[in-house]
């Protein structure tokens, strides 16, 4: 078993990610729901900025990935053609002592949902509730979330909140080919909700019942598909250090018996949460399992005619699947920093500049009104490109602390000088080092620094 983490613990994280208005349990005044979560005004911000990283190096830098955005309710076909209604299932087990339902491989915390396997470990795991050895068997439990369409009863058509985003990329597969110039090679991504009925919603943002997901589906030809499978989880983990350094991210394979129904070969990304390293990215060979599918369910034919190489086939898929909650997590803990500054505990959240939810905060340095006519000045000029924040309640040195703890990379302050000379002290969040700038050339200088 690796060492968890020991930066910040999961409680400490999850108090401070409200405290400072990241997210909040999803109908906190009712009690709450198990398995949901809202994202608060900077957590909206982080979350924004890290789907617009991931879609522009997924889709924006290269020349063959192209978008969709697919409804959340298809057809219920699909997910018959898919597997999910038949295969997409947990192993649950309850305990008959204290009523408590648990997923049987997470009790017994083995990556395999083999039957005999999680029997055998079962005897020897007591209730992680009551402490004692009075299991059923493990059963199967289908975790798509059901809905029902339709105003009149007797006549609701049962459908489903989507379990994973990329089967409207499949039924569409032909659509993208029709009415765009991709040629296979090529892939389609997409960034939007999933719902699963997980049995036990847990570890905070890690398992909930409604999450994101970031999806690119590579459609190639068999022959292709280990050379583009490789290239991916490189290029993916190449993504993932880029935010968190080589320690923290580490890649590890799926054995047999752990594998989706459809998958050929499976990767995760695995972060080192609180709780260790676990999954929070997956890179898949999905094979030709999803069009093949899709093709027999639906009637229509997906195959792919290959001018260069005069062959028809069925693509087969090479997915990249990353849950924007996981990473939210991990960006968050990776982030926590906390130093001493002159005998005071300074608490700062060092994202990458591009992630942090505020880029820069303007401070006039008292409430006479001529600093604040200035620093709304000032506040103008940058606004619009930035999310700028206006702040001049308390002593500078709390809008400091309080910036730090939110990671934003400037602060701007508008002093009595500032009349004068018509320039401003700006100061980096990492180093605390202050620069005097002039206003006229503040804009470019924050974007200089945002880009580095
Ligand atoms: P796990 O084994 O942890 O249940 P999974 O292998 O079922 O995850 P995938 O189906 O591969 O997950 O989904 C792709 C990504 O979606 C995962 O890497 C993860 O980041 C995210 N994800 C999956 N389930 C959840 C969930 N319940 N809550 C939050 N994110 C999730």
């Amino acid at each position: 078993m690796e060492k968890s983490s020991e930066k910040l613990s999961m409680e400490a994280l999850v108090s401070f990610a409200k405290r400072r208005g990241f997210v909040y349990q999803a109908s906190e005044i009712y009690g709450g729901v198990a398995g949901m979560y809202d994202f608060g005004p900077y957590g909206s911000e982080l979350k924004n900025n890290l789907k617009r990283a991931w879609w522009q190096s997924v889709v924006n830098k290269r020349t063959d990935v192209v978008g969709l955005d697919s409804a959340i309710i298809q057809h219920p076909r699909v997910w018959e053609a898919s597997g999910h209604t038949e295969r997409f299932a947990d192993p649950m087990v309850d305990c008959r002592a204290c009523k408590h339902r648990f997923r049987a491989d997470k009790v017994v915390d083995i990556d395999s949902t083999d039957q005999a396997e999680l029997i055998e470990g079962l005897k020897h795991t007591n209730c992680p509730n009551c402490g004692k050895n009075d299991w059923t068997e493990p059963r199967s439990f289908n975790l798509l979330v059901e809905t029902s369409l339709g105003s009149i009863e007797g006549e609701k058509q049962i459908s489903y909140l989507r379990g994973e985003t990329c089967q409207g990329i499949y039924t569409n597969f032909a659509n993208v080919i029709d009415t765009t110039r991709v040629k296979v090679p090529f892939g389609i991504a997409q960034i939007g909700k999933a719902f699963r009925n997980e049995i036990t919603p847990s570890d905070w943002l890690f398992r909930q019942r409604e999450f994101e997901q970031m999806e690119m589906q590579m459609f190639v030809h068999p022959d292709d598909a280990e050379k583009v499978f490789e290239s991916w989880k490189a290029e993916r983990m190449a993504w993932q250090q880029a935010i968190f350094g080589s320690d923290a991210v580490r890649f590890r394979e799926h054995g047999p018996n752990e594998r989706a129904h459809y998958a050929k070969a499976a990767f995760d990304i695995e972060y080192n949460y609180p709780f260790g390293f676990k999954e929070m990215e997956g890179i898949h060979n999905r094979g030709d399992w999803d069009l093949s599918r899709h093709s027999k369910y639906s009637g229509r034919d997906l195959s792919y005619f290959d001018e260069a190489r005069q062959q028809r086939f069925i693509p087969w898929v090479i997915e990249t699947s990353v849950g924007v909650d996981r990473l939210f997590m991990a960006t968050l803990h990776h982030a926590y920093d906390e130093e001493e500054v002159n005998g005071e505990t300074r608490t700062v959240l060092r994202f990458r500049k591009d992630l942090a939810p505020v880029k820069v905060a303007i401070l006039p340095l008292s409430k006479k009104p001529e600093l604040s006519k200035l620093a709304t000045e000032v506040f103008g000029t940058v606004s619009g490109d930035y999310y700028a924040e206006y702040d001049e309640t308390q002593s500078i040195g709390r809008r400091y602390r309080r910036q730090d703890e939110i990671g934003t990379p400037y602060c701007v302050t508008v002093d009595f000088e500032s009349l004068e000379d018509g320039a401003v002290t700006v100061r980096e969040r990492d180093t605390m080092k202050q620069e005097r700038i002039k206003i006229d050339e503040l804009k470019q200088y924050l974007s200089d620094q945002l880009k580095g």
